[in-house]
Formats: structure tokens, C-alpha cells, sequence
């Protein structure tokens, strides 16, 4: 049973990079304003994430890791939460059966934080012959997640990972986008042991101003906004919006950068991104390449987002539709812009 869990644990988590957009997502999720990333080898070694959102209740600690028990968590009472990230309650738990898994959290209305380690979905106690109870100690308000030895159970998967500097740079890019998606939180990522963050953004920016940060001013200079909404005439069900930032024909870089969020969940779609590429044909000298950041919100029965944490490339209904309106819209402020 514990091997055919670790497989199917190895399909959600791939890499470093995919344990820590769930844990971002978590984070995100419990409403932090400042999420602290601590890094070791890649992440195989560590993965640390500090936050400082509503915490765990303690009650929820012992069934934290088990499978597709999120409703069952006392804490999770917001069910509109369910439309914007994961339902699945999948993350955690796979997590726990392919590395050493750590939780130090804390509650505002709980006087000390409780530290639990969890194995193969369970809470296990920190010292043998123990009780595997959460164990009181001390802590701010929030969650620091930490994971451990990453696939040290699955020796072909660490083997097939071993530049440590690539899963570095995807665990950056993972964090660098999150961080243009929610320009109000505080976000840090630095290699354990080490003085100076890779990535520091403040509280409280905008989103011109959180890409200026990370991709560098020659993108902010140049970038355009389009505020896009679904017609009138738009079923209610069917109602979407859509916020682009992109660049204009001044700005150009070797490869796309192409940032898509639906539903607040970073995710790909290459009919989009081709779609919004293509407007930059004649714009753009040849082998020069946009920027492209697009964060549409589309009623939750409408994608198949959530389906299952692997498909990471998404469609969605009305999918022509919708492509093609925001299309449109950016095609003529970036045709007012460059006449
Ligand atoms: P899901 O996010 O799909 O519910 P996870 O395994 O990612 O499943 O997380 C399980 C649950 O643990 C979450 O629903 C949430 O209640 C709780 N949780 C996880 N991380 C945090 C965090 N950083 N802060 C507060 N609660 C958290
Ligand atoms: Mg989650």
C-alpha cells in the first residue's frame, strides 16, 4: 500500500518546484501577507516555507496529511475558498509519502504553536516510543512547512533531478510568478545558510510595480493594461473577467515570457499563449518576444483547473469566445499605442 502511494504521490509532486507552488497555494490560501521561502540543494534537500496566515488549528493537526480530508478540517469553513485553490487535499498528504514532512503552527486564538512531523499520511511521533500527538513549542501566528529529503524514497526520481541549480531556478520562476499575481504579499526566497534572498519583494505594491521588480524596469516601462469583461449579453453563469499586462513593440525579449493564472492558480495554455503571442507578429522585430501576464477569473464549473494537479495545461468553456475577446482587446491598445 505504501509503495502504490508513493507512486501515485510521485505524479502530484514531480519536482521541487510542484511542492512548493501547493505550498504557496496554502499559504495564499490561509490569507498570509508574507510567505518566506528557505531553500537547500534545489529543494531536495529542504524546502522551507514560512507564512503568516491563519494557522492550523490544532484539532486539524492529526488528519492534516491524509488524503482528501480538507472538508473534514474544522478551519476550512469558507467554501468559496474551493474556487480558487485546490479542493483535492492531495498535497500534503503526497507530500508526506515521498519526504519528511514538518509542520510548526499557530492560530491567533491559540496561545503557543504546535509542531507535528508527519510519514506516509500520518502524524508520527517526534521521538520513538512517543505519543504522535502535535507537541506544544514556540512560534509566531502562521505555518512553517518544512520538507526534508525530497523523493529519498524514490531513488530513480532523485536521480533524474540532480542539477540542483535547475530545480533552483524553476523553484525562483514558481515563486517570481506567484509573486506578480499577488502584488500585496510580501514574498522571499534565499538559499539556506545564505544573507541575501534571490527574491525580496515588500508588501503592499501593484502589479506594474512587482514585475518592474522581477523581470527588471525595461519590461515596466512598457507595459499596457487591458481590463477585459465578458459581454452583456453573457449567460450568469457564464460571466468571466480578465486582467492583462503586457508589454508594447519597444520591449523585446529572446523567448516569451507568458504568465497565465485562472482562477488564481498558475497554469498553461498553449492556445492562449500562442493566441496572444501571435498579435506581436509584425509588431516585433523577427526572434524578438513579449511579455505577456494574464490573470483571468471564469466561473469554477467552467475549468477543469482543478481536475487533477498534474494537467497542468487547461481548457475551459467557450474557450474560442473567450481567447478571442481578449485577443481583441489587447490587439487595440496595442495597435492605439504603436500608431
Ligand atoms: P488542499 O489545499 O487541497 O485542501 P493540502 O494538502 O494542500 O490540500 O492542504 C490541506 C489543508 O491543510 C488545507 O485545506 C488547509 O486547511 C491546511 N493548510 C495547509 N497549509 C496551510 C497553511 N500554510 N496555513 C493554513 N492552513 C494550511
Ligand atoms: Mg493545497
Amino acid at each position: 500500500e505504501s509503495l502504490i502511494n508513493r507512486i501515485a504521490a510521485g505524479e502530484i509532486i514531480h519536482r521541487p518546484a510542484s511542492a512548493l507552488k501547493e505550498l504557496l497555494e496554502n499559504s495564499l490560501d490561509a490569507g498570509a501577507t508574507s510567505i518566506r521561502v528557505v531553500v537547500k540543494d534545489g529543494g531536495l534537500k529542504l524546502l522551507q516555507i514560512q507564512d503568516n496566515g491563519c494557522g492550523i488549528r490544532k484539532t486539524d493537526l492529526p488528519i492534516l496529511a491524509e488524503r482528501f480530508t480538507t472538508s473534514k478540517l474544522s478551519s476550512f469553513s469558507d467554501l468559496s475558498r474551493l474556487t480558487t485553490y485546490g479542493f483535492r487535499g492531495e498535497a500534503l498528504a503526497s507530500i508526506s509519502h515521498v519526504a519528511h514532512l514538518s509542520v510548526v503552527t499557530k492560530t491567533r486564538s491559540e496561545v503557543c504553536a504546535y509542531k507535528a512531523q508527519y510519514s506516509d499520511g500520518r502524524l508520527v511521533p517526534s521521538q520513538a516510543g512517543h505519543t504522535p500527538d502535535p507537541k506544544p513549542c514556540a512560534g509566531n501566528d502562521g505555518t512553517i512547512i518544512t520538507i526534508e529529503d525530497l523523493f529519498f524514497n524514490i531513488p530513480t526520481r532523485l536521480s533524474a533531478l540532480r542539477n540542483t541549480s535547475d530545480e533552483y531556478s524553476r523553484i525562483l520562476d514558481v515563486i517570481t510568478k506567484y509573486a506578480i499575481h499577488n502584488p500585496k504579499v510580501s514574498f522571499s526566497c534565499k538559499k539556506a545558510g545564505s544573507g541575501t534572498p534571490e527574491i525580496s519583494t515588500p508588501s503592499g505594491s501593484t502589479t506594474p510595480q512587482t514585475i518592474g521588480m522581477l523581470y527588471g524596469h525595461t519590461v515596466t516601462k512598457e507595459i499596457l493594461h487591458a481590463d477585459i469583461v465578458s459581454p452583456d449579453n453573457t449567460k450568469a453563469d457564464e460571466t468571466w473577467s480578465a486582467q492583462a499586462y503586457f508589454t508594447s513593440a519597444n520591449y523585446q525579449a529572446k523567448k516569451t515570457i507568458f504568465l497565465l493564472f485562472i482562477n488564481h492558480r498558475l497554469v498553461e495554455s498553449t492556445r492562449l499563449k500562442r493566441a496572444l503571442e501571435g498579435l506581436y507578429t509584425g509588431i516585433l522585430p523577427k526572434g524578438a518576444s513579449p511579455f505577456i501576464y494574464l490573470s483571468l477569473e471564469i466561473h469554477p464549473r467552467a475549468v477543469d483547473v482543478n481536475v487533477h494537479p498534474t494537467k497542468k495545461e487547461v481548457h475551459f468553456l467557450n474557450e474560442d469566445v473567450i481567447t478571442e475577446r481578449i485577443c481583441d482587446s489587447v490587439q487595440d491598445i496595442l495597435a492605439e499605442k504603436n500608431s
